[in-house]
């Protein structure tokens, strides 16, 4: 069996090949690899090539794939109960971890993914402030949910439109799309329509549009404005979550939000996502208050499981520090192996979170990231992967680092790139 013919069988049944179009190598071409088995840094594929991998699952694999502990949990918690529809003490520890790690949350609602997360998310902001607007940032990824479904419109300030065929005008007409680290233009929409304004929702590290940090003072700005127009801040911390810091980017910037949105790492692998922040707006929600939310999957015993112990792991004395020194240390180089190619890149990390830049430095808005070679990255990201290194398949996307990546696997990775940057130089 190889990639090639099971893409083809793939593509009969479903869509595309994919559950995910990212999957599909769509923006890089090519043949996606079907994997088998992963362990630790490595992924096999079905032709039994191994990869080293710097995607983790697009980011819970934080202690690498397949640790023992927490396929231990799992099957654990398999062999007592699959589902049960009923609350379990699990859950409470699971949500006890969540209030005591992140420091704005409260009250924590666990469900099924990060999507799930961000819709609710919305909705409870605008039952909460009986307002309609809801503000995000172009290049921000919330999940697939309508109202987080739209990109900006013509203009510098003007209602988005859908980004995707199937999303009402109307949904998108409540949604406002700025510019990520505008500072700027989110006062100017604030002084217009400050009262209508349900919630900003942000990725306070950006990691959906290759990995752009936030401007000096941006998420504070956004906290500000938040708090004198009543609006509620909402920090999508899906990737960021126990990725940037232990505590999220909040406890890294200090800011605090009003509501803020977890998956990826806290599932460990399993789908898990959670909505958590202050007391007050989460206890609008269904049964205490009138702002509907449910799963019949909610809380599931294994995903539970995976998620207490991943996190039992992560909250290692520095454990996070340690896989991010060798994401520095990885980036670092490849900015060094590129210079010596004559090659204009650039990269940065943050915690364990990585942005690979085909331009001279690192872009500070959506602009900038489309201002990078992507035609570039594509014959790198072939180099690459037909060396056994496996980058996320789009210019656009962020890497990771989990904490099974130690020095032979940068030395590894560094070896190919140096045939990469040469070979597309
Ligand atoms: C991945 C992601 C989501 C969506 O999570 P899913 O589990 O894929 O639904 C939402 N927000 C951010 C910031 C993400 O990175």
């Amino acid at each position: 069996m190889t990639n090639e013919t099971m893409f083809a069988r793939a593509q009969r049944v479903i869509p595309g090949g994919v559950n995910s179009p990212v999957r599909a190598f769509g923006a890089v071409g090519g043949t996606p690899r079907f994997f088998e088995r992963a362990a630790g840094a490595y992924l096999w594929d079905v032709e039994g090539r191994r990869y080293i991998d710097y995607v983790g699952s697009w980011g819970p694999m934080v202690l690498g794939h397949t640790h023992p502990a927490v396929v231990a949990a799992i099957q654990a918690a398999a062999a007592r109960a699959l589902s049960f529809g009923a609350p379990t003490e699990a859950e409470t520890l699971l949500a006890e971890r969540l209030c005591e790690l992140v420091p704005s949350i409260e009250r924590v609602r666990l469900v099924s993914s990060g999507t799930e997360a961000t819709m609710t998310a919305i909705r409870l902001a605008r039952g909460f402030t009986g307002r309609k607007i809801i503000v995000k940032f172009e290049g921000c990824y919330h999940g697939h949910a309508d109202a987080l479904l739209v990109k900006a419109g013509s203009g510098a300030l003007t209602f988005g439109h859908p980004s995707s065929a199937g999303v009402p005008e109307e949904t998108a007409a409540h949604t406002l799309v700025l510019s990520y680290n505008d500072a700027e233009a989110l006062g100017a929409a604030f002084a217009r329509q400050g009262a209508q304004i349900a919630a900003v929702i942000v990725e306070p590290v950006a990691g959906n549009m290759n990995l752009v940090l936030p401007a000096p003072g941006f998420l504070q700005a956004l906290r500000e404005h938040c708090s004198r127009h009543g609006a509620l801040l909402i920090f999508d911390e899906v990737m960021t979550g126990f990725r940037v810091a232990l505590g999220g980017a909040q406890a890294q910037y200090d800011i605090r939000p009003d509501l803020t949105t977890l998956g990826k790492v806290i599932g460990g692998g399993l789908p898990l996502g959670a909505l958590g922040g202050r007391r007050d707006i989460m206890e609008k929600l269904a049964p205490l208050g009138p702002v509907y939310q449910a799963g019949t999957l909610s809380g599931n015993p294994l995903a539970v499981a995976a998620g207490l112990a991943t996190l039992q792991l992560v909250v290692q004395p520095r454990l996070l520090e340690r896989i991010a020194a060798t994401a520095t240390a990885l980036t670092e180089a490849l900015v060094a192996e590129a210079r010596k190619a004559g090659v204009a890149f650039s990269a940065q990390s943050i915690g364990s979170m990585f942005g690979l830049y085909f331009r001279e430095a690192p872009p500070k808005s959506f602009t900038e990231v489309m201002q990078s070679d992507r035609a570039r990255f594509n014959r790198f990201f072939h180099a690459m992967l037909g060396q056994g290194v496996y980058l996320a398949p789009s210019a656009y996307e962020a890497g990771f680092v989990s904490a099974a990546h130690g020095e032979a696997e940068v030395a590894a990775t560094l070896e190919a790139a140096r045939k990469a940057f040469r070979e597309i130089g």
